[in-house]
């Protein structure tokens, strides 16, 4: 097959993420591959015969012998490079020296052309809105191009429109064909046998926006990363606007879309938001937004926050404008207030781990739905659903998407809403209940003393977490209590009751406020019993990481013995190392990536700066290689050591000749960086400083190498957007739980808790699910503190495959 990949419409971060993965899976699989610049623009005007010609001759670049490697490296050797990735990069098309990218919009490109591409925002290949396209002679002189180059299948990454313009470029293929044909201008140029080869169109798309705006898919390539461009402006907002007592107005994109301004209210603990899908309710929504900031300043708030979405509108659909907004908080309640808008700051920088790591495994996901495509299945766009890579219909999901505006237009806000993914209509509904005062007193016998406690290493979000449990509890009327320092701390009566203010500004802290540490009930379980007793606990919510699920099963054992434990309990997992069994991801684990892939990139860049080098990067994580193995998806190291696979001679021989091979294919006067990543645990013998002075000696002229551990600068200094949202939605869940079990307690005649009353929240492929501490103790391995299977397992191969290692070196 050959393919095609080209972005189009706005650009995103992510797209470059996109295009290397496409690539490289690509060529893995056999396959020629091309980009196309300028998107559909670039389709249009394709390469001019001359230039073609040109370019044809000079590829592939001089490599050298590789008659040493096995047969699995052929299709990657032989497509590696040529020489076309810096030019792209420099994105000038003139490019001074024998080669341009002038005159050429369809370009080959190998394995080595998009290394390291995902690094840099953007898109390197370039994008455009192309009115041509949009003609049927635009779309036959792009068949004739793609025919001219013998290109059969074709990702494309872009927002609806893009996706819409792939659909009818591909119902339309035979058709173009055709015309093509009789026309004169292929039979003159192209062979009917080739005509023949060309008779269907293979595409798949991809969704690169910002705006998260493309239904039948959680989250939409670089929403992510402008969600983190938001939430720094937020959060550098906070301070200054709680100094000078000042409300701000930020206005954020999303013209059909609330996502970005909905998630940056959650994370950034905004005060009001203003979003498409669901406009205030009446007309005089100036009372009610002045209603809501006034109480919230009458509670003692020193700053105020309101996001307007580019597209707000109000119940009649008449827009509304963060000047105008501005000038209500400030006529209406005599705020000092100011606008900012985040304008185009949104769109670029550096992606963040979660747009490096869902590109990677979409790109090689659309690669495998080009392979298996037949004339007969349709274009399937590629999504994910919570942590499973989903393929869908593409023009369902388009028109899925087209029926939220239509439902808008319509004032049909219900609907509009019931189109957007679960997670946003859980948000919104998040938002809600822990943005404001507002009550729903549940009825005084079913009301609750909650208890909050922090369990084993601090992970960010455990606050944010907090945070919206406590604004649950008070809008429902329980009681929320703080137990600082774990079970050591209520020993000690370190207890406190948690207030609306109190945890105001928790969103954006990391660490642990409550304090944390590793000490379990058993402790002196008849103990700690007492205090439950005496400090009439009636629910319990624990957020952490392996202790946390270790004290549950105490506790639920202990239940036996003390009906003070007969109460329900929940665990909500929050971890770096991500070691909680059965739940794909914790609170803390997007935020340590993003920490991994900031010194990652520092790291890289120096190492490709001083010579040829090779960092051995070492992670914390204990005995689980979560944080090593994705991180590696999001750098792009070459090697990965985890202690689920050990290390051993014969793989350490192994991976000396791949990077010797590696290097050896390296483009001459070039110079290259990788990164090896190991767990601190994955061999107590083969150490960090062992395996970098192996390979500082094994690399001899090729290639030298370093170490550098990152230790708890894995922690993260301040949490996630995603890891910030996803905390608010587990945790009202949890507190929803406890209700729900209380109340069944209630009801009970023996009030004595079902071992179902003590559960973990988990996120499993593309569900949530309850799980009982006794359930999970069959699927935990709990001598080496994490589950027994993990899904990241295979990820090892995959990054391993992205830096060529099985097909340079074979497996074994
Ligand atoms: P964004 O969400 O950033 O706006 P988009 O992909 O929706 O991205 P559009 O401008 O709508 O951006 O579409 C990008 C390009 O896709 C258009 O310039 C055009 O070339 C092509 N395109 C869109 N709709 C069609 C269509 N119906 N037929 C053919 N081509 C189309």
């Amino acid at each position: 097959m050959k393919l095609a990949i080209l972005t189009s419409g706005g650009d995103s971060a992510g797209m470059n993420a996109v295009v290397r993965a496409v690539v490289k899976a690509g060529i893995i699989k056999g396959c020629e591959t091309w980009v196309v610049r300028e998107g559909y623009e670039g389709l249009v005007r394709g390469n001019t015969e001359a230039v073609a010609e040109q370019s044809l001759d000079e590829t592939p670049i001089d490599l050298p012998d590789t008659s040493s490697t096995t047969d699995g490296s052929t299709n990657l050797v032989q497509n590696l490079r040529f020489g076309d990735g810096d030019l792209l990069r420099d994105g000038t098309g003139d490019h001074p020296g024998t080669r341009s990218l002038k005159g050429r919009y369809i370009v080959r490109v190998g394995f080595d052309d998009v290394k390291g591409w995902f690094a840099e925002g953007g898109t390197l290949i370039g994008t455009a809105r192309s009115k041509t396209f949009r003609t049927m002679e635009g779309r036959l002189q792009a068949a004739y191009n793609m025919i001219k180059e013998g290109i059969d299948a074709l990702v494309v990454c872009g927002g609806d429109g893009s996706l819409t313009g792939a659909d009818v470029f591909r119902a339309e293929w035979p058709k173009l064909v055709e015309a093509l044909h009789a026309e004169g201008i292929l039979f003159s140029r192209i062979s009917a046998e080739k005509v023949a080869l060309h008779a269907h169109l293979k595409i798949v798309g991809l969704v690169g926006s910002i705006d998260n705006d493309m239904s039948m898919t959680d989250l939409t390539i670089g929403a992510p990363t402008a969600l983190h461009r938001i939430c720094e402006a937020i959060d550098n907002i906070n301070s200054t606007a709680s100094s000078h007592s000042r409300a701000f107005v930020l206005e954020v994109m999303g013209r059909h879309c609330g996502w970005l301004a909905l998630l940056a209210g959650v994370s950034g603990g905004a005060d009001f938001i203003f979003i498409p899908e669901s406009p205030p309710t009446t007309e005089s929504w100036e009372d009610e937004m002045c209603q809501c900031i006034q109480r919230h300043r009458e509670v003692g708030k020193r700053k105020t926050i309101v996001i307007v979405a580019e597209g707000a509108i109000d119940c009649n659909l008449k827009p509304i404008k963060s000047e105008y907004v501005k000038d209500v908080l400030a006529e209406r309640l005599g705020l000092d207030t100011r606008v900012t808008t985040l304008g185009h700051t949104q769109r670029g920088g550096r992606p963040c781990a979660y747009d490096r790591i869902l590109p990677t495994l979409q790109g090689m996901e659309a690669v495998e739905a080009l392979l298996e495509a037949t004339p007969d299945s349709p274009s399937y766009m590629i999504g994910v659903q919570e942590n499973k890579i989903t393929r869908v219909p593409l023009m369902e999901a388009v028109k899925m998407t087209r029926s939220v505006s239509a439902a808008i237009e319509a004032k049909d806000f219900e609907k509009a809403m019931s189109y957007r993914d679960p997670e946003f209509k859980e948000s919104f509904a998040g938002f809600i209940t822990t943005s404001t005062l507002e009550q729903e007193k549940v009825p005084s016998e079913e009301r609750m003393r909650v208890a909050i406690m922090h369990m084993g290493a601090p992970a960010g979000g455990m606050n944010a977490a907090t945070r919206a449990a406590v604004r649950y509890c008070i809008r429902h009327g329980h009681t929320p209590i703080a137990v600082h320092n774990g079970f050591r701390g209520l020993l000690d009566d370190n207890i406190h009751e948690l207030s609306w203010l109190g945890v105001d500004s928790w969103m954006a802290r990391g660490g642990s406020e409550l304090g944390t540490n590793r000490t379990l009930p058993s402790i002196d379980l008849g103990a700690i019993a007492s205090k439950f007793q005496q400090h009439r606990f009636q629910a319990l919510l624990m957020i952490g990481g392996f202790e946390a699920f270790n004290s549950l099963l105490i506790l639920e054992e202990g239940r036996k013995h003390y009906p003070a434990f007969h109460i329900p309990m929940v665990h909500l997992p929050a971890t770096i190392s991500n070691n909680v069994p059965m739940t794909e991801w914790s609170l803390g684990s997007d935020t340590s990536l993003n920490a991994l892939v900031d010194a990652c990139d520092a790291i890289k860049q120096s190492a490709s700066a001083s010579r040829n080098r090779v960092f051995v990067v070492e992670t914390q994580g204990g005995k689980c290689g979560f944080i090593a193995t994705v991180g590696a998806l999001a750098t792009g190291a070459s090697l990965v050591y985890t202690p689920e696979q050990g290390m051993d001679l014969d793989t350490l021989r192994r991976d000396v000749r791949f990077l010797k091979t590696r290097y050896t294919l390296d483009a001459k006067g070039r110079s290259e960086g990788r990164l090896v990543i190991k767990n601190e645990s994955a061999s107590q013998v083969y150490t960090t400083d062992v395996i970098q002075k192996m390979l500082k000696e094994e690399g001899g002229s090729l290639f030298d190498a370093r170490s550098a551990s990152l230790g708890h600068t894995l922690q993260g200094g301040v949490p996630s957007p995603m890891d910030r949202a996803r905390a608010v939605r587990l945790s009202l869940k949890c507190m929803a739980f406890l209700e729900r079990e209380h109340n069944k307690l209630l009801s009970s005649k023996t009030r004595h808790a079902t071992p179902d009353s003590a559960a973990i929240i988990t996120i499993q492929s593309s569900s949530l699910k309850w799980v009982p501490v006794q359930e999970m103790v069959a699927h935990a391995d709990m001598q080496n503190r994490r589950g027994k299977t993990s899904w990241w397992a295979g990820i090892k191969e995959l990054a391993e495959l992205l830096a060529g290692r099985p097909q340079l070196v074979g497996l074994h």
